[in-house]
């Protein structure tokens, strides 16, 4: 198993124009985004060739994590966060065709505190908050890290988890128009987040949702600007998965993360014929994306 962590690439990014298509599809290849080639394609010669990562199913679901839960959220605003955010990606329309997919927040909790995925058995798309983010080797400024599990051959995704990096809290829900400096609205992070959950890698437009960093306070994630519909409508074009809608996990739902094997251990390496797990995060951003932000709130 592999973990590909995004680094925090936004002052290289920050001149990309805000009208071009910026988006970008996450993919099998192993090779980061740089200054020069800020959207990573899949290289055909390979072998095997590398893929676009998608799934292939219609319909999924995401549970949030009772064995670890927000230190300054309840359970229930957290879950509230969750399904705006899912309800915000739900909402698209390709050129006025709603999108075939859908993502479905659980009623039940799942016990996972990390990233896992098994082949021999009962999965679940889970979301929980970290306390220990230095042990698990995730970048330090990173709010979130979102782990999607795929295989290498095909590029379908068959799981993703959402770890939310408590060290860079307190995690709030604020109003429309923003926080204060210090306060990381859960809802601009999560929104990100769930467009790594169903595919997309980072967008070089400053003003996207799939912008590589974020500042604590901003909420404009909140909401998916032109960008974001135009990748995920690439990704998902009408029509597409085909198929009924069942949100049942691969190997069915198991809501217990503490059986079977294949927690995600960063660094940890590749085991051919096992999914792969790639994760990209939400940077916090510094002072230069902060005065942006500002000027942009007034
Ligand atoms: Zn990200």
């Amino acid at each position: 198993m592999k973990r590909a962590v995004a680094l925090a690439c936004a002052a290289v990014l920050l001149g990309a124009a805000a009208d071009a298509a910026a988006w970008c599809r996450m993919t099998t290849s192993r090779r980061q985004p740089t200054a020069t080639e800020p959207c990573v394609l899949p290289d055909p010669s390979t072998d095997p060739p590398e893929q676009f990562l998608e799934w292939r199913r219609p319909c999924n679901s995401v549970g949030l994590s009772v064995a670890a839960p927000s230190r300054d959220l309840s359970e229930l605003e957290v879950a509230g966060v969750l399904s705006r955010s899912a309800a915000t990606w739900n909402a698209v329309s390709c050129d006025g065709v709603p999108v075939s997919y859908e993502l479905r927040v659980l009623g039940e909790r799942t016990t996972c505190t990390g990233p896992h995925y098994r082949d021999d058995g009962g999965n679940v798309n889970s979301v929980q908050f970290v306390l220990d983010w230095a042990e698990r080797m995730y970048d330090a400024n990173a709010f979130a890290v979102t782990t999607v599990w795929h295989r290498r051959s095909t590029g379908e995704i068959v799981d993703a988890d959402l770890d939310l990096n408590e060290r860079r809290g307190p995690f709030g829900i604020c109003p429309d128009v923003g926080c204060d400096t210090r306060t990381v609205d859960l809802e601009n992070v999560i929104t990100h987040e769930l467009g790594h959950m169903l595919g997309l890698a980072h967008s070089t437009d400053v003003d996207a949702t799939m912008f590589v960093s974020a500042v604590a306070g901003e909420t404009h994630k909140r909401d998916l600007h032109a960008d974001d519909v135009a990748g995920i409508c690439a990704v998902y074009p009408p029509g597409r998965p085909e198929g009924d809608c069942d949100p049942t996990p691969i190997g069915g739902l198991d809501l217990d993360c503490s059986a079977g094997c294949c927690t995600v251990a960063p660094g940890r390496p590749s085991r051919a014929g096992w999914p792969l797990g790639l994760a990209l995060a939400l940077i916090g951003a510094r002072a230069r994306l902060r005065a942006r932000a500002a000027r942009r709130r007034s």
